[in-house]
């Protein structure tokens, strides 16, 4: 079995080392004997092709380097719905997770979005920034991570990743943070996500085997110990 990553723009969109969850992605297919090719599709790239990927993964940036991947990804704005409508597996981090929706509503210009997603975000007054922890029905146990934003998100009916035990969320307000829709999973939070968050990356790496791999049931378990102490010690840790 063989596992093929696409990272979108790493060369514009990698605050925090987003890219870290890449290697963790990566790391946990070949644990299991699961070959994984990772493909960078560069800012200057031209070669997209989405026809053989089983994960996209995109990062956040700053505004700015936000709107130049903007004008890039709109080119392909059918290419990405399509491969999300057939279940094609997604995971955005904050600037990319706003690229998703509709638009991106700065104080004086809006950043069109891919529309992938019916939610739409807005610049607020404050940045939202520090530790989250997340109860979600996703995966097992508490989703632990860092947020960093301006934008605040609204998901109208979509279905959140998580609901917030610490910290901001979508928007600071509703208590619900990420969005979690067919196989994409959209999120705020920044940096070693998936390294913090063994069950989540596993529950994307699943999805992705089971679309390309019919008859694939599931990932054998790795040893998580560390991980494990480590996350319960942050979802401890931040609690209201
Ligand atoms: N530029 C966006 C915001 O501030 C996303 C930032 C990020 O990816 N950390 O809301």
């Amino acid at each position: 079995m063989n596992i093929k990553i696409a990272h979108l723009y790493p060369d514009l969109l990698n605050l925090y080392g987003d890219r870290g969850n890449i290697a963790c992605l990566k790391k946990r297919l070949e644990w299991r004997g699961i070959g994984a090719e990772i493909v960078r599709c560069t800012c200057d790239d031209e070669s997209f092709n989405l026809s053989d990927t089983d994960i996209i993964f995109i990062g956040g940036g700053s505004d700015r380097e936000q709107k130049i991947v903007c004008s890039k990804l709109l080119r392909h704005k059918d290419e990405l719905r399509e491969y999300v409508e057939n279940n094609g597996v997604l995971a955005a981090v904050c600037g990319g997770y706003q690229l998703l929706g509709k638009y991106y509503k700065l104080e004086d210009e809006t950043i069109e979005g891919l529309d992938i997603l019916d939610i739409y975000t807005e610049q607020g007054k404050k940045r939202l920034i520090g530790n989250v922890v997340l109860e979600s029905e996703y995966t097992d146990g508490k989703i632990v991570g860092f947020e960093n934003h301006g934008g605040r998100t609204y998901i109208g009916g979509h279905t959140p990743l998580g609901k917030v035990v610490y910290g901001s969320g979508n928007d600071d307000k509703s208590g619900y943070e990420g969005v979690v829709y067919k196989n994409v999973v959209a999120t705020y939070l920044h940096g070693p996500l998936l390294p913090k968050n063994p069950p989540l990356c596993d529950r994307i790496l699943t999805n992705a085997l089971k679309r390309k791999y019919p008859d694939f049931k599931e990932l054998p378990p790795l040893n998580d110990a560390l991980e494990i102490v480590a996350n319960e010690y942050i979802a401890n840790r931040f609690k209201k």
